[in-house]
């Protein structure tokens, strides 16, 4: 563990994950601060700038998910500008869940037991790496029009050419995921998951009006 280790919060809430693998979990969100990725339509641009008053030591952030859910997700900003290796682990061995939501862009620094959601965005500034996608345990794709089902698409493809694909072909699962609850990014995600065997996360947490 690296001792004196501080992160930089954004926020930290209780709420039911709405996404993906863990749709339906009641979870603690620690959201870290700092972002350079720069995604264009970013939901939570206030977590961009990397100063914040607030900074939480390992031993803080344990002691505040364990009066939470077992299930804790890191997200930010962008988490993995941080090395996140000793805070997952601590987190681990204090009998959490941990799930890590990222762009992808950085590097992935976390104990081999953490859950990694890798959710590139529409015209980030930076690409995706190899090795993001090669440690996710899901891929998460916003879907607002046909060129976000190509981008799934290309992302399979880049996917299935690593050497592990040939073991665990459906590996990384793929989730398309409707922006904003559209109705037509809705009906092109049920259509590309049936032509391409993709899955579908659908924000359950926006059906019951929560965060
Ligand atoms: S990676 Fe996340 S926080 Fe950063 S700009 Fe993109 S959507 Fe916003």
């Amino acid at each position: 563990m690296t001792a004196g280790q501080t992160f930089p919060v954004s926020e930290i809430f209780q709420t039911i994950q709405g996404e993906a693998s863990f749709a339906g979990t009641a979870s603690t969100f620690i959201r870290l601060q700092g972002c350079a990725v720069g995604c264009p339509w970013c939901d939570t641009k206030y977590s961009w700038d990397h100063h914040t008053d607030d900074w939480r030591s390992i031993a803080e952030l344990t002691r505040i998910a364990r009066d939470g859910p077992r299930h804790v997700v890191i997200t930010g900003g962008e988490p993995c500008e941080h090395d996140l290796s000793a805070l997952t682990a601590s987190l681990l061995n204090d009998e959490h869940m941990v799930q890590i939501e990222t762009s992808g862009t950085a590097v992935i620094r976390v104990d081999p037991c953490a859950f990694v959601t890798v959710s590139p965005k529409y015209g980030m500034l930076k690409p995706v790496l190899d090795a993001a996608l090669r440690r996710a345990d899901e891929i998460k794709v916003p879907v607002g029009k046909a060129a976000d089902i190509e981008r799934a698409r290309e992302l399979a493809a880049r996917m299935s050419a690593f050497p592990a694909a040939r073991m665990f072909p459906r590996h990384p699962r793929i989730w398309l995921q409707p922006i904003s609850q559209s109705a037509k990014a809705t009906a092109m995600c049920v259509r590309a998951a049936l032509e391409h065997d993709f899955a579908l996360s659908l924000q359950t947490h926006k059906f019951v009006g929560i965060r």
